[in-house]
């Protein structure tokens, strides 16, 4: 029987497990795998992120990778235990403990859980984007971008990580086409004042992407349409890369834990569910702030409010 089994191990769980295995409770974090479609992507977002300029304690920036990395050094230090390369499928709180289950069958007996599974990049809902799913489409410039050294390629998205995409792809390509549904970015005002003064970005307002257009294997362009005028163009591409924002990783609760109609877990007190002994902190809680140091700030008072509770339950 665990104490308590953090679903998750970026910063949301890698903080829980810092706090929870600092107050001597022994933490088993289930850290996730890569899979596409996952519940839980080990180390999140940050894994494919550049350089991380907002991080309070590192006035020279960090890079995302390396600051997960020493999240989990530092849970690892006080002693919380890792389950890698598995990933929690269902949660049954109906018993006196609960049960988790792991995608290769395992079985976690546990007195509580703090769900941190964070959130899953959005997909653009047309059918050739599975036709070149990883041939030249998809999330993550940032993780794929290198292959397409020297191409012309598109950013979709108006947001901070559209800008630091396209920012990233700016230095590897000629042009860097931004496609946004609106006239005016999402992004903070100085990640918008970089993109738009690098002569490489080439925004393209109130468009969106009807077809991604190949010959078979690989992308060759995108079929854009302006959503003011209805006409539409073609734009020759190496690779398109969706980044407009992200979905909760929270299907894996469905039934067991109460969801809100985008599936983002609704918390009470801090960090309380609606199920006795399952607590949830990060993104998958989160659809207002979604910083990383939000989210570290969540996993410690999910640690404490376990902590709390478990006390009360002698
Ligand atoms: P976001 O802020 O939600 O932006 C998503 C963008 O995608 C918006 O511009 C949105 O358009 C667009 N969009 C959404 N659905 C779309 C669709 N179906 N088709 C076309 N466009 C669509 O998400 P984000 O950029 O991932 O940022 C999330 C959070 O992480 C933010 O709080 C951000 O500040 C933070 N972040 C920070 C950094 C950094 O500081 N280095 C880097 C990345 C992210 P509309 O604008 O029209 O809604």
């Amino acid at each position: 029987m665990e104490n308590v089994t953090i679903i998750g191990a970026a910063c949301a769980g890698l903080t829980a497990a810092i706090y929870a295995a600092r107050a001597n409770l022994s933490p088993l974090v289930v850290a996730g795998t890569f899979k596409p479609g996952n519940v839980s992507v080990p180390g999140g977002q940050l894994m494919t992120t550049t350089d991380v300029e907002n991080f309070p304690g590192f006035p020279a920036g960090i890079k995302g990778p390396e600051l997960i990395k020493a999240m989990r050094a530092q849970a690892e230090r006080f002693g919380a235990r890792f389950i890698d390369n598995d990933e929690v499928v269902t949660l049954d709180g109906s018993g006196r403990s609960l049960a988790l289950t792991l995608d290769g069958g395992d079985r976690i007996e546990t007195k509580a859980a703090i769900v941190a599974t964070g959130a899953v990049p959005r997909t653009i809902d047309i059918p050739s984007w599975e036709t070149y799913w990883n041939r030249g489409v998809g999330t993550c410039a940032v993780c794929d971008g290198h292959f397409f050294r020297g191409k012309e390629v598109a950013i979709v998205g108006g947001g901070d990580s559209a800008l630091e995409e396209a920012q990233y792809m700016a230095k590897l390509c000629p042009r860097v086409y931004l496609i946004h549904r609106r006239d005016s970015l999402r992004g903070s005002k100085i990640m918008q004042d970089h993109a738009l003064k690098n002569p490489v970005i080439q925004p393209v307002w109130d468009s969106t992407v009807e077809e991604i257009l190949g010959d078979g294997t690989r992308v060759t362009g995108a079929r854009i349409k302006n959503v003011k005028t209805g006409a539409t163009s073609e734009l020759a591409l190496g690779a398109l890369f969706a980044a407009i924002g992200h979905v909760p990783a929270t299907a894996f609760l469905k039934g067991s834990v109460a969801l809100d109609e985008q599936g983002y877990i609704p918390v009470t007190r801090g960090t309380f569910t609606n199920v006795a002994g399952v607590f949830a902190a990060g993104d998958c809680v989160d659809h207002v702030y979604r910083q990383a140091v939000t989210a570290a700030g969540m996993g410690c008072m999910a640690a404490m409010d376990v902590e709390r509770w478990l006390a009360t339950q002698g």
